[in-house]
């Protein structure tokens, strides 16, 4: 296989060497079922509590707040339709412009239902106006979600603030840190967040596994509803190889954290630096400061993303676009869209996201071929034509 320069890490991150190693027993030997009654399946019982143990140490969480699922996207389902579900009499959720579908598409879904929705709209920046949000709240507001970190641009949000707002007013909040574990510091034992989000795949463990970290006292209606697993919290015999990888990844992940600040930043820097330097009409989309050390959004003008994306794909780089391919017509990004990055820029972003594992002599090859590439297709671009 050819070489691949994998800056996409928003997107997924390659299972740590680790964290497969310490899975691999579950696929062999050590097959037991965590709720059967003999030791066998009562060895793996004390493994997954082992996992859970280490996950809560991550976010700052006691081990029994700690709820494994199938992915981040189930996580926030449960969280959203769980709070719906325990709470009947209320009708009203309060959201932002710029979820992730997980929650975007849920909340979208709910509304065609007959719940009412708000979304608090962010500012050109991509912060959260929380004027808007406080002015929202109303009697019947169930929750509030608003994630901790954008997936696209890496914007991070207030999140001790809006979990001040929530309880004020007795409210429960939610949030999707999908993209934040693992890269910034999370203590639940600071931050008022009732019920978080997790996703395995995007910090070195497998796809397939998640959490949903329910603080204790948060009333929570199960969404899959069947055996007594998770405390009757989750039905569903445990994943237990993907929740023993993800528990090794939640270890990993506290030790890297450091490197995200400084590492991680740094490389993330660099790129943006060297592009912004050597290409013309580019700019970087969110907050300089308040932003994910590993995540660079950037829009170059009167290009399409794509074109960029297949350009650097043939150099073996991946990496995303801010567009998506919907019904024929490539439609900008919803979370560009509400900044109110311009249409002809936010066709052309690229999102690049870096990893522990990328050195910096990747970042130097990438920072060296997107000028040239941008500029080949603004050579040939229908939008540069009309220009001149
Ligand atoms: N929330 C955010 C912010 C994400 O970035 C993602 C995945 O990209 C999800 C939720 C969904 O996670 P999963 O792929 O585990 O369902």
């Amino acid at each position: 296989m050819r070489k691949v320069i994998y800056v996409d890490n928003n997107a997924t991150t390659m299972v740590a060497p680790e964290v497969l190693g310490a899975m691999q027993p579950f696929f062999a030997e050590r097959y037991g079922n965590a709720s059967s009654m003999h030791t066998f399946g009562g060895q793996v019982k004390h493994d997954l509590d082992e996992a859970r143990a280490k996950v809560a140490h991550l976010l700052g969480a006691a081990p029994e707040e700690i709820v494994f699922t199938s992915c981040g996207t189930e996580s926030d389902n449960a969280a959203i339709l769980g709070v719906l579900r325990a709470n009947p009499d209320k009708r009203h959720i309060i959201t932002t412009r710029v979820e992730h579908p997980a929650v975007h598409s849920l909340c979208q879904s709910l509304a065609q239902e007959g719940y009412e929705v708000t979304e608090v709209p962010v500012t050109r920046q991509g912060e959260l106006d929380l004027d808007v949000l406080v002015d929202s709240i109303r009697p019947d507001t169930a929750i509030i979600s608003a994630m901790w970190a954008n997936n696209e641009t890496g914007v991070l949000f207030p999140v001790e603030k809006i979990a001040e707002i929530a309880h004020a007013n007795g409210i429960v909040f939610h949030s999707d840190a999908v993209q934040a574990v693992g890269k910034v510091p999370i203590n639940l034992a600071e931050v008022g967040v009732d019920l978080l989000a997790l996703s395995g795949h995007k910090l070195h463990a497998p796809k397939g596994i998640g959490v949903l970290y329910v603080r204790r006292g948060t009333k929570l209606a199960p969404l899959l509803i069947g055996g007594h697993q998770e405390h009757g919290r989750r039905g569903g015999t445990e994943n237990s190889a993907s929740i023993v990888g993800l528990g090794k990844a939640a270890e990993l992940a506290e030790t890297h954290l450091a490197k995200q600040q400084t590492r991680i930043k740094q490389m993330r820097d660099t790129l943006e630096r060297r592009i912004l330097e050597s290409t013309p009409d580019c700019f970087v989309n969110g907050h300089p400061e308040h932003r994910l050390p590993n995540t660079s959004n950037i829009s170059f003008e009167y290009v399409e993303g794509e074109a960029i994306l297949l350009m650097l794909d043939e150099l073996g780089i991946c990496a995303s676009s801010g567009s998506a391919c919907a019904s024929g017509s490539l439609e900008p990004s919803h979370v560009l869209r509400a900044m109110g990055v311009p249409f002809t820029a936010a066709h052309g972003s690229i999102r690049f996201s870096l990893s522990v594992y990328n050195t910096d002599e990747e970042v130097k090859y990438v920072a060296e071929q997107v000028p040239g590439i941008v500029k080949r297709l603004r050579e040939i671009s229908p939008f540069t034509q009309k220009q001149k």
